[in-house]
Formats: structure tokens, C-alpha cells, sequence
């Protein structure tokens, strides 16, 4: 299984062509942890490749506990790595670490979100503790779910600044949680493309949600902020218009394509998970537009609603996770609802259409 990291491999690839020895060093030192977090994983990703269609695990919280958090900064010369020291708890004021206090309070707002939003007890909907690691590594610039807790790390500082100072990238990574205990979908491929792409509309959500955003005053950019003065780029992502988030010497350029005529077909980022999300991405985006307001109380419904569906399958592709948007808006708010005609409309502008029946 993947690690689940927020920057992309390929973007790490770039630095280490296009950059001086020391930014060099540093792409090749995260590239390289990424590939150890990933490799302990590995024979679980074998044999999740042929498996269709999995259950998930029980729930480890127990609901009506309500929100604990727990915050660690990693030791990196202490044989257990993760979690690492824990240095504040549920409730205790803040340290004056920036990263242990923007992930504490990341992590409650996330939880408030999802508890308000969409009645969810956090990830697994029965209130499973929140737990983060800050400082992980050294100068590491990537942010990740392991399967149990979030990881951040400092960032270069060159390039990337701190991973906690992004919300959206808070929501992401939880997300991928949440995906844990329901559609558990694939990481490969259409499918995973689709996992990525509904880790950043919770995401974006969360951030508009946490700034009474609507639709309108949204960015829609996803890591917003991450990126040092004076490299070129404004985010990660931008969901509004995929590939136009970046184009920098030492980033590239953003890659996303935004409609089907430009979907990528390649072996690496997972068969291009990073990338072609653009599209869902964009889709939902355009739902959003479509519909105005506040995008978590009708667009983001649909969508959350699709993720915790039973019907949706890890190895859905495009298609097949467009037509549930569609099932779930039409049960949410009605076959004729303009929600329905909202969704149907914004994948057809991105090349998807023909989304009933089958
Ligand atoms: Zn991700």
C-alpha cells in the first residue's frame, strides 16, 4: 500500500534534476523515505490487487467519546519512530511549537467538520483518537497518512514551507482515513485516481467550511500557501483548473489535466493517481459552481454521501464513481433536483456523460 504523501513523487523527481546539489539531497532524502514507508506496506498492496470487493476493519474508537487528540514530535534517534514524544494532549494549552499547535488545531477542526457537516464520529465514525506527528525528519517535505495517524514534516523551507500550515492538506490525509473505513478504494489507476480526488474535496471543504467559504470565495487550490516566495506556483492543485497551479524550474509544471481528451496513461504516480484526478477533481468543482453557496451543504453531500456508499467498489473508475455522484444526488435531493442536473452536467463537461442506467 502506498504511503498515502501529499506532494508527489513526480514533483520530487523534478527537483532532483533541476536542482542545486543541496535541494538535490533533500528530494532524494524524502524519495527515499517515501519508498521505505511504502515498502513496509507492500504485501498488503499485493494482495489488495486482485481483490474486488473487501470489507472494512472494524472501528478502533469508541463513539460518544468525543475528540482526543494527541500530538508527538519525532525522535529520530529513539527505536520506535512513530509516533515519537507525545508533547501535548486533549485539552492542555498551547506549546508555542507552531507545527504541534496548527496540527492540534487542525485535527479539531477536522473533527468538528465531520461532526457537523456529515454526522461523522471522526475517521472511523466512532470517535478513533487523532493522533500527529510534527518535525518528522529532517527538512522533509511531504505530509502522510500511515494507515493509523498523520505525519508531517518541516518542510525545505527552500521550496516547501511547513506541511501543518495547510488545512486542506489536514483534510486530505484524514481522508484517507476515512476512506480506510468505507469504499477502501484502490490506489492505482482510475481508482485511485478518484481516492485522491475525494481526499482533496474533503479537503477543500474543510477549508472553505473552517472560513465560511462559499463557492465563489473559495481558492480551490489545495495546499495553498505551501510554497516558498519565489517559486511559481500558487499550490499543489488547483481544482478550479487543474494544471495551472505551478510552473516553476525546479517544480515543472503542474501536469493535471482537467477533461477526459487529456487523461494521462502512464506507469508511474501509481498509473498517474495525482494526476488525472484532476478531472474528478474539477468535476466536482463544477457541481459546486453550478450550484453556489456553501459547497459542503449540497455538492459536498453528494460526494460524501457517494464515498460512504456501499455500492462504490475499490476498483471503480471514472465512470462508474460518476454514475453513484449522480444515484446519490437524485436520492439526496430528487431525480429532477437541479443538484442531479448540477452533477450531471459537471461530469459531462469533463467528458464524462451518459451516466444512467448500468
Ligand atoms: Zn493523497
Amino acid at each position: 500500500m502506498p504511503n498515502y504523501a501529499i506532494l508527489p513523487p513526480f514533483i520530487l523527481r523534478h527537483i532532483v534534476r533541476a536542482g542545486d546539489a543541496e535541494e538535490r539531497r533533500r528530494a532524494q532524502n524524502t524519495l527515499a523515505r517515501d519508498r521505505v514507508i511504502r515498502s513496509a506496506r507492500m504485501d498488503l498492496m499485493a494482495n489488495m490487487q486482485d481483490v474486488v470487493v473487501m470489507t472494512p476493519p472494524p472501528p478502533k474508537g469508541r463513539r460518544g467519546r468525543g475528540l482526543r487528540r494527541t500530538i508527538y514530535v519525532f525522535k529520530p534517534h529513539s527505536r520506535r519512530r512513530l509516533p515519537g514524544q507525545r508533547v501535548r494532549t486533549e485539552g492542555k494549552p498551547p506549546t508555542g511549537d507552531p507545527a504541534v499547535d496548527e496540527a492540534y488545531d487542525g485535527l479539531g477542526i477536522a473533527y468538528r467538520f465531520l461532526r457537523e457537516v456529515f454526522g461523522r464520529h471522526s475517521v472511523d465514525d466512532h470517535d478513533l483518537p487523532l493522533a500527529a506527528t510534527v518535525h518528522y525528519s529532517s527538512k522533509y517535505s511531504n505530509a502522510f497518512w500511515n494507515g493509523e495517524q498523520m505525519v508531517f514534516g518541516d518542510g525545505d523551507l527552500k521550496l516547501f514551507s511547513r506541511f501543518t500550515g495547510s488545512l486542506e492538506i489536514i483534510g486530505h490525509e484524514l481522508t484517507h482515513g476515512i476512506m480506510q473505513y468505507t469504499a477502501q478504494m484502490n490506489y492505482t489507476l482510475q481508482a485511485g485516481a478518484v481516492h485522491e480526488s475525494i481526499c482533496d474535496v474533503m479537503g477543500i471543504l474543510l477549508k472553505q467550511w473552517s472560513l465560511g467559504q462559499t463557492v465563489e470565495a473559495s481558492d480551490w487550490l489545495i495546499g495553498a500557501g505551501l510554497l516558498m516566495p519565489g517559486i511559481n506556483g500558487a499550490a499543489l492543485r488547483s481544482m478550479k483548473a487543474p494544471g495551472t497551479a505551478y510552473d516553476d524550474p525546479l517544480l515543472g509544471a503542474d501536469p493535471q489535466p482537467g477533461h477526459m481528451d487529456d487523461f494521462r496513461r502512464m506507469q508511474h504516480d501509481n498509473g498517474g493517481v495525482h494526476i488525472n484526478s484532476g478531472i474528478p477533481n474539477r468535476a466536482f468543482y463544477l457541481t459546486a459552481a453550478a450550484l453556489g453557496g456553501n459547497a459542503w451543504e449540497r455538492a459536498g453531500k453528494v460526494w460524501y454521501n457517494t464515498l460512504c456508499d456501499k455500492r462504490l467498489r475499490p476498483h471503480y473508475g471514472f465512470k462508474r464513481f460518476a454514475r453513484l455522484t449522480l444515484r446519490s444526488a437524485a436520492e439526496l435531493f430528487g431525480k429532477q433536483s437541479i443538484e442531479a442536473s448540477a452533477v450531471r452536467e459537471a461530469w459531462a463537461q469533463v467528458g464524462i456523460s451518459s451516466l444512467e442506467g448500468g
